[in-house]
């Protein structure tokens, strides 16, 4: 009698769009790149057509600094897809950037019990596939 194993899940992976494009080239070339309105001059993310803050469709892309703060996290026992439980459990960390937005991603290399609030934290690149390099947290 054999057993048929189901095919192992697919990392899910983001989709670029037209205003999220420079920000996902950055993320291969190892840079945070980040929309800001050319009217206001405010950053925000994740990319979008429209200034939250303004309303201006008119942005660039600049690049900021790789350095936040953690604001929280959480631990991941029961991940939502299942591709991530050979990984369980991680920590995914919501962290408030040095250039002023929050973003949450992976934190690796630390133990639950070494985090606190405020713990400052930088951005790094693990290269998944030609396309698509994505961020993750380090202390
Ligand atoms: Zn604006």
């Amino acid at each position: 009698m054999s057993t048929v194993l189901p095919a192992a899940p697919e990392r899910p992976l983001p989709t670029p769009t037209r205003e999220s494009q420079p920000y996902w080239d950055g993320m291969r070339e190892g840079r945070f790149m980040l929309q800001q309105c050319a009217s206001c001059g405010k950053v925000r993310h994740y990319p979008r057509p429209v200034c939250p803050h303004c309303f201006s469709m008119e942005s660039n892309f600049k690049e900021a600094p790789l350095g936040g703060a953690i604001h929280t996290w959480t631990v991941c026992h029961h991940p939502f897809n299942f591709f991530f439980k050979a990984q369980a459990p991680y920590i995914v960390a919501l962290v408030d950037m040095d250039a002023g937005v929050r973003i949450n991603a992976q934190l690796r290399g630390i133990a639950e019990a070494d985090l606190r609030i405020g713990q400052r934290v930088t951005l790094a690149f693990e290269p998944v596939t030609q396309e698509i390099t994505l961020p993750f947290f380090t202390p």
